[in-house]
């Protein structure tokens, strides 16, 4: 069962750090907030490093 993850997209910058460096997974909506659009684009440790690079930490799994 795979984990789920979401943006808190009220504390997302849209600096498009996690969709440019998982684009698999991530993306900018219309409004240009990220957004999670495939959790299974990508392996976990991937999902991983860009939860940790986003500047405000506001990528998380939801347990
Ligand atoms: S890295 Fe964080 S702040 Fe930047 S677009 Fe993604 S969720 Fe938003």
């Amino acid at each position: 069962m795979p984990r789920k993850l979401f943006v808190d997209q009220d504390a997302c910058i849209c600096c498009n750090l996690c969709a440019d460096t998982v684009p698999d997974v991530f993306r900018m909506n219309d409004e240009g907030v990220a957004e999670v659009f495939d959790p299974l684009g990508a392996s976990e440790d991937l999902i991983q490093e860009a939860i940790d690079a986003c500047p405000v930490a506001c990528i998380h799994w939801k347990d």
